[in-house]
C-alpha cells in the first residue's frame, strides 16, 4: 500500500479527507481519532501533523502528503509537488502595529525584530529585500508579540484577515500565497509501480477540483437559434444537442458551464427563448 500522510487536524483536515472520498478513497479506520485508516484499496492514510508532512514524504515515511505550500517552503525539504488542491488558502505576511508608521516590508530599520513560526521562510524574505532583520522563531500566537515588546513585526498566515485586525496588526507586505498541496516522495514518483498509482491518485483528485467549479446545464432551446446556443454555452467541445421526441421546434442543449457564469448564461438563454432550464453539480470531469 502507499501510504498518504494526511493532516490530524487544523484547517486542512476535514477538505483533505472529504476531496479524497470525493474521488472515490474514502478513509475507513476501526477505531473513532485512528492515526491510521484504509483509503481505498491501495492507499493507506496517517494522520499527523500538517507540519511534519514534508518530511515525512521527503525521508520516504510516506510516499505522498497533503499540507501547505507555506509549510512546505517553511520545511526546506525536497519533495515534488504534484498538485494545487485549490484550498486552505492564505497568505504569509509581514504585519506591524497599527500605529508604526511603516507602510511596506522594504522600509523596516535594520536589526527589526521580527516574531514567526516561519523563521527560514522569513530570513529568506529579508535576505533578498537586503533588509537585515532579528528573526525571533515562536511556534504560534505570534500576533501577540508586538504587545508583549517581544518584537516589532510579525510574520503569519492571514485568510481574512480578521486575527490581525483583533490585534491591533496592519499588513505592509506578502511573502507568499499558499494553498494546499499534494506532494510526493521524489523516489516514490520515479519507481515503475508507485509511480503509475500516483498518477492515478493525481487523475482522480484532479478531476474533482476540476468539477468543483463547474456545472452542467441542460435546457430547451427552439431549434432555429442554435447559433446562438452555441456562442452562449460552448462547453467542453461544443453544446450536446439532443433530439426532444415530439418536441416540435425544440431541442434539448446539454453543456459543462463555468460555475461563475452560470447567472448570466440562464438570462442570456432565456433572452433567446430557452426552457426548462436545469443546473447540476458535476462530481468529476476529466476532459
Ligand atoms: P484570519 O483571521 O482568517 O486571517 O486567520 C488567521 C489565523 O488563522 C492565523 O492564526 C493563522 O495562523 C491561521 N490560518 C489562516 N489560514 C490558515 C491556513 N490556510 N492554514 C493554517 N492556518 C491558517
Amino acid at each position: 500500500m502507499l501510504r498518504v500522510a494526511i493532516p490530524n487536524k487544523g484547517r486542512l483536515a476535514d477538505q483533505t479527507l472529504t476531496l479524497f472520498e470525493k474521488a472515490g478513497l474514502k478513509a475507513e479506520s476501526r477505531v473513532d481519532r485512528a492515526l491510521v485508516a484504509n483509503l481505498g484499496e491501495e492507499f493507506q492514510a496517517i494522520f499527523v501533523r500538517a507540519q511534519d508532512i514534508p518530511e515525512f514524504v521527503a525521508d520516504g515515511a510516506a510516499d505522498l502528503g497533503v499540507t501547505g505550500a507555506d509549510l512546505v517552503a517553511e520545511s526546506g525539504q525536497g519533495v515534488t509537488e504534484l498538485l494545487d488542491l485549490e484550498f486552505g488558502r492564505c497568505r504569509l505576511a509581514v504585519a506591524v502595529r497599527e500605529e508604526s508608521p511603516v507602510q511596506d516590508a522594504r522600509e523596516l530599520a535594520a536589526q527589526t525584530r521580527i516574531a514567526t513560526s516561519f523563521p527560514r521562510v522569513t530570513e529568506r524574505f529579508f535576505d533578498e529585500l537586503q533588509v537585515p532583520v532579528h528573526v525571533a522563531s515562536v511556534s504560534g500566537a505570534a500576533e501577540i508579540a508586538p504587545h508583549l515588546g517581544v518584537a516589532d513585526v510579525i510574520v503569519d498566515l492571514v485568510s481574512t484577515g480578521s486575527t490581525l485586525k483583533v490585534n491591533g496588526l496592519r499588513e505592509i507586505g506578502t511573502i507568499m500565497d499558499s494553498t494546499a498541496r499534494l506532494v510526493a516522495n521524489a523516489p516514490a514518483v520515479a519507481d515503475d509501480e508507485k509511480g503509475e498509482r500516483i498518477t492515478e491518485l493525481v487523475t482522480a483528485l484532479e478531476s474533482v477540483i476540476r468539477a468543483r467549479s463547474k456545472r452542467y446545464l441542460m435546457a430547451n432551446v427552439p431549434k432555429d437559434r442554435l447559433d446562438e446556443v452555441k456562442a452562449i454555452i460552448p462547453g467542453l467541445s461544443g453544446p450536446t444537442i439532443i433530439e426532444i421526441r415530439n418536441g416540435g421546434k425544440w431541442v434539448a442543449a446539454h453543456a459543462v458551464v463555468d460555475s461563475r457564469k452560470i447567472y448570466q448564461t440562464i438570462i442570456r438563454l432565456k433572452d433567446i427563448g430557452a426552457e426548462g432550464i436545469l443546473v447540476t453539480p458535476i462530481e468529476r470531469l476529466m476532459p
